[in-house]
């Protein structure tokens, strides 16, 4: 999970590390009220999980608070690289002497944590490394060791940062460890007119295998507003849930099944409209959550339940369908194919409540093909 600036920001001021005052702001209104708070000229910083903000221009000064609010009114609602800006930051505006970069993340091609920093921060780090790759240190970090005073101060020599900046990467990598991130990143880290070292930008991925010991993130209604609202309210009931484009709803037991669903949907020349993984279990409660969020997407035209009983039997799913369609208004047709543990008695268990809308399929590539049929019928 990504954060926004103001996330990071907080994490990186409970660990010790100098940032700016600042406030969100949802609306002019607020905006205003912030800049007053922090004393009248204030950087307004559009709030989206994307770099390069400033350059699209989501980063603008505004010298007191009547125009922040005018400021706010205009970056509030702006598209930024597809992702709408409904908060900004505000931040009392700092004196930049120099901008560096430093980030650590977790390398998963190399199996390494990378320390990456560089005296050129300021613009994207991609650039700085496509142009003057020497200006870049890439440094590996053993994580039993972590990074300690003297692993910081390596790295600040290495990559031409003044000795003060070493305390902020030693910070930095407490950031990293102590809120499970797999991605830290300060771009800027600034010197100051007054010779302090502070972050002005931050970007923070949390490692998602993570959020159920991370008390802030843990709750699975923290969902970010700019997420599509049929996956938050998925995302809410705990389904793991992806929106896709298509109009083929699909519903499969296990990530390698589903996923090989989704490919032979698209060979039948449909589009799959989701990706829903229901889990081994399969119960009537989460076949019924299941239904209800893949019917509830208007693109939806048929579903495929493709369920394979490995650890489940094939009777205790056709179980949870029957309950499921008690409980969900079934709006369009349902093709099924089980098979695996206990088929035979699972199909029986289908075919014995005959809902109108449900139809059986003896293969995936059966089910497949009738689904897609289905879809392009438009029914
Ligand atoms: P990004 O474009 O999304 O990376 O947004 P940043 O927060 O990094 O801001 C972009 C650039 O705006 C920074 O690299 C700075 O040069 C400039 N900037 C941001 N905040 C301040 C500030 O408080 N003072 C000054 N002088 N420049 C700032
Ligand atoms: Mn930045």
């Amino acid at each position: 999970m990504d954060l926004y600036e103001y996330e990071a920001r907080e994490l990186f001021r409970d660990h010790g590390i100098a940032v700016p005052d600042a406030a969100v702001a949802a609306s002019p209104r607020e905006a205003r009220a912030a800049a007053e708070s922090l004393g009248g000229r204030v950087v307004v910083k559009a709030q989206v999980r994307t770099g390069g903000r400033g350059r699209a221009g989501g980063v603008k000064f505004a010298a007191d608070p009547a125009s922040a609010e005018l400021t706010a009114r205009q970056i509030l609602g702006m598209d930024i690289k597809g992702h709408a800006v409904r908060k900004v930051m505000l931040a009392q505006p700092v004196d930049i002497q120099a901008e560096f970069y430093i980030s650590y993340v977790l390398d998963c091609a190399a199996g390494v944590f990378l320390a990456i920093a560089s005296a050129e921060g300021g613009t994207e780090i991609e650039e700085v490394a496509a142009s003057r790759p020497e200006a870049v240190a890439r440094i590996p970090v053993d994580p039993r060791r972590g990074v300690d005073a003297a692993g910081a101060a390596e790295i600040a020599r290495a990559a031409h940062l003044p000795p003060e900046a070493a305390p902020v990467l030693a910070r930095l990598w407490q950031v990293l460890v102590q809120r499970d991130a797999v991605l830290v990143e300060v771009n800027p880290l600034v010197r100051t007119a007054s010779d302090r070292i502070v972050a002005l930008d931050g970007k923070v991925t949390v490692d998602d295998n993570a959020r159920f010991r991370q008390a802030r993130w843990a709750s699975p209604e923290v969902v970010h507003d700019d997420v599509d609202p049929l996956e938050a309210a998925a995302v809410a009931k705990g389904l793991t849930y992806v929106k896709l484009d298509g109009e083929v709803g699909v519903i499969g037991n296990g990530a390698g099944l589903v996923m090989a669903t989704l490919d032979v949907v698209a060979g039948c020349g449909a589009r799959p409209a989701n990706f829903l993984d229901i889990g081994g279990g399969a119960s009537a409660r989460v076949m019924a959550d299941g239904l209800t969020a893949v019917l509830s997407d208007p693109a939806v035209k048929c579903v495929f339940v493709n369920v394979f009983g490995g650890i489940a039997s094939c009777d205790a799913v056709a179980d949870g369908i029957v309950q499921a369609l008690e409980s969900v208004h079934v709006t369009k047709p349902l093709v099924v194919r089980l098979d695996g543990n206990d088929a035979a008695r699972g199909r029986a268990v289908l075919a014995a409540r005959a809902h109108p809308l449900v139809q059986q399929a003896a293969t995936m590539d059966g089910g497949a093909r009738r689904a897609a049929r289905l879809a392009r019928r438009g029914v």
